[in-house]
Parts: structure tokens; sequence; C-alpha cells
């Protein structure tokens, strides 16, 4: 028995189904899950002392690899004078003033320690904000584990949205409206059927939690049109997109594509919190008035801008500041999936593939997906075959095929030349 086998063995026993977090289980692909020993650059080892190349990266926060020093030494530092203080910080002013520096739509940020606390705050603050219940999600797209964001769509846009979790009230979701990603006809329907109750439309701009799916620029258009007419909130939830698409997320990308084009409210993790627990929501200071302690929307949280955690973000958004540092990272992520877009056409399997900036997508497919069911309906039993093929050669992708995966600053080009190696001969025997 490998340790890897041994602790996930010993983890079942005292952790439901030996993980803190679903995915991380291979449950998808099936096997033992790697247990991380230690991490360095574009790499980690896992309990068997085997070398992975890491196209995770935590979900996305190691932008700049694992272990980078500069940002050690403001961790380490930052311990040093103390973990946690429930009482403000200078360091918070800092990451703030650097959030809206860098992201020009967010006039005020609050700080929190999760993905899902800033989404699901975001929304109270929607709905505390417009005084309406109703908000629209788009099937695919995760926004944390929160209630009201636990939905799928119900059988018409006339009803509401069905709980996809046990333990979530049918009273809650049934103030989710769920529709399909792309879709503008279904986003005209539900804003002319509910206008006047939405809180706001939350969306994952480039969606990264079905695989890499991006919104068209006509059907952004018309969700920021039909948003303004009707005085709902458009909410980007930038956790995954937020500098690692683009130093400005990828609102920036579609500030470019669409003049005048923002967001209402962004919500933001991962990097700014190069891997520590941080995560922030921000929106006018209009809007953020509505927060306690200024306004009557109740928000908070122990550790929220813990110290150790600002500490780790601030150093790394200044290092992605660098110049050229993302024009670097895009062309390492491009050299990812041209190269294996390559090795799988010459293997004859259908196989596409798409990137911006340090995130990436690949489908057993011959065509981009446009939405869900479009990635459901991909090879599964390819994806699984490839992703199982590379582990074993040292590779390590998500083990999902409606995931996303994630570059790094580290990964050099001899680093991603070895992994397109590796993906010949799994190509090879795909069939
Ligand atoms: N939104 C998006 C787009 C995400 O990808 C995630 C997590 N993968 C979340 C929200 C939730 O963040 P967290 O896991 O930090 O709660």
């Amino acid at each position: 028995m490998s340790r890897n086998d041994t602790l996930f063995a010993r983890a079942q026993n005292v952790i439901p189904g030996g993980v803190n977090s679903p995915v991380r289980a291979f449950r998808a692909v099936g096997g033992t899950p790697r247990f991380v020993a230690r991490a360095q650059g574009p790499y980690f080892w896992d309990a068997d002392d085997k070398r992975h190349t890491d196209y995770i990266g935590s979900w996305g926060p190691m932008i700049l690899g694992h272990g980078h020093p500069q940002v050690v030494e403001a961790v380490t530092k930052a311990a040093l004078e103390g973990f946690s203080f429930g009482a403000p910080t200078e360091r918070e002013i800092e990451l703030a003033e650097e959030i809206l520096k860098l992201v020009p739509s967010i006039e005020q940020v609050r700080l929190t320690s999760s993905g899902t606390e800033a989404g699901m705050s975001a929304i109270r603050l929607a709905r505390g904000f417009t005084g309406r219940n109703k908000l629209i999600k788009f099937e695919g797209c995760y926004h944390g584990h929160a209630d009201a964001l636990l939905v799928k769509a119900g059988s018409g846009l006339a009803t509401f949205g069905f709980p996809t979790s046990a333990g979530v009230p049918a009273d809650v979701a049934k103030d989710t409206i769920v529709l399909e990603y792309n879709n503008i006809a279904q986003l005209e329907e539900a804003f002319a059927l509910h206008g006047k109750e939405l809180a706001c439309v939350m969306v994952e701009p480039i969606a990264g939690n079905m695989n890499f799916v991006r919104a068209s620029v006509p059907f952004m258009t018309r969700m920021r049109e039909l948003c303004t007419q009707h005085g709902a909130l458009l909410a980007f939830d930038e956790v995954m997109t937020g500098f690692r698409v683009a130093l400005g997320g990828a609102q920036s990308i579609y500030a470019r594509l669409i003049p005048g084009f923002k967001p209402d409210m962004t919500v933001m993790g991962k990097v700014i919190g190069g891997g520590m627990p941080l995560a922030a929501f921000g929106s006018t200071r209009e809007v953020m008035a509505q927060l306690a302690p200024l306004g009557p929307v109740y928000q908070a949280g122990t550790l929220s801008g813990n110290p150790v955690a600002t500490a780790c973000g601030l150093a790394t958004l200044k290092l992605i500041q660098q110049p050229g540092f993302y024009e670097q990272l895009a062309v390492r992520t491009r050299q990812l999936v041209d190269g294996l877009q390559r090795e799988a056409r010459a293997a004859g399997i259908d196989f596409t593939v798409d990137s911006e900036g340090g995130m990436f997508g690949f489908f057993f497919a011959d065509h981009l997906p446009q939405h869900y069911q479009a990635v459901l309906a991909t090879n599964k039993e390819r994806f699984n075959r490839f992703f199982h093929g590379m582990l074993d050669a040292g590779h390590y992708f998500a083990p999902a095929l409606y995931e996303a995966g994630f570059v790094s600053a580290a990964h050099t080009a001899e680093v991603i030349d070895g992994t397109i190696e590796a993906s010949r001969g799994v190509f090879a025997r795909l069939d």
C-alpha cells in the first residue's frame, strides 16, 4: 500500500470522504487522492515523495508558484508580529487601496476569509440595497456554498430553482432563478417576467467551474443593459478570474470589448490572498454604505482582514504588478494548451482548448462548449483516462472535467514542454 493510500484510509475514518472539500476526493475520476507533503515553484511532492507538476495551484491562488521567497518573507514577518487581533490594522487599508487601484469599478471593499462568505455577503447586500429578493444565476457557475446559491434550474422560468443540496430549504431556493449560460433569450424572458423583483444577477464572467467557458460579448452586453434598465445590480464573481485572467480581472477584458462596461459589484478571492484564507467583495460607495456599521445590512468576521493573510495577499499583489507579468503568464499558458492541442491532433483525438492569462480549459470535444450541458456532453471517459495517464506521469490536472486549470509564473517553458511531451504517450493510448 502506498502512503497516499494509507493516509486516504486513515482520513476517511475521521473526515467525511477523507477530504475537507469534495472535489479533492477524486470521486469523478476514481483512484486515491494525492496527499501533499510540500510544494515549491511549479511542483508539489505527495506523501510517497513523488513530484507532480501542479496545474491546479490550490484552484487558482498560487499565481506566483509555491513558496515565492518574497511572499514567504512577508508572511513570516507578519506571523512574528501576531496572528490575529480582532482589531483593525494598517495592512487592511493597504490591501483595500491596492484592490481599488487595480479594479476601478470598486469604490469600497470589505475583506472576508473565503469566497463563499464574500459571495453570500454580496447577495445580502444587493438584496438590502435594492429592497428586492430574487436573483439570477447561471447553470454551471459556482459562487460558493451559501444556501441561495446552491440552486439548480426549475422546470421553467415561471417557476423558480430547486435546491442542489440537501439541507437547503425550498423556500430559500425559490428566490434564485437559474438560467443557461450564454443564452440571451432566456435572460430576456427572465427579466420580462421578474425584472422588478430582481436584486442582482450573479455571474462568473469567464466561468471556471464548468471547465473554462467565456460569456459571449453579446450575452454580457445584454446582461449589462437589462440590469441597468431594471435596477438590478450586476455582480461579477471574480473569485477565480480576479488578478488571474488579467491584472484588472475579467472585467478589464469586457471593458475593452464593450465601451463603458463595468459591473456594479465584484466578488474576489483566491489570488488576493496568495494562498491564505482571504476574499473580498466591493462595489460603489453608495452600495457599500448599506453595510454595518454604516447601514442596516449585517456582515462580520473574527478573522476578516487577518494580518498574516493580508501580508500574503499584499506581497502577491505587488509581485503580479511587475511589467510584463501577465504577458509572460499568458504566453506560458498558451504554450501549454496549444501544445496539448497539437499532441491530441497528432493522435487523432477530438480536443479543444481555450485560455486567458494564467487560466485555461481543455475539452474532449470538437468545439468549445458554450454552457454547462454542453460541457457535460464532452467525452468523460477520455478525460478520465487522460487525467490518470498524466497523473501517473507526474502532471497534476484538475480531477474532474468541469474544472479549469491554472499556470503560475514559476511554470517555465521547460516545465511546460515536459508536460506536453508526457501528453504525447497519454493521447496515443486514448483510442
Ligand atoms: N466563486 C467562484 C467563482 C469560485 O471558483 C469559488 C471556489 N472555487 C468560490 C466562489 C468559493 O470560494 P471559496 O472556496 O473560497 O469559498
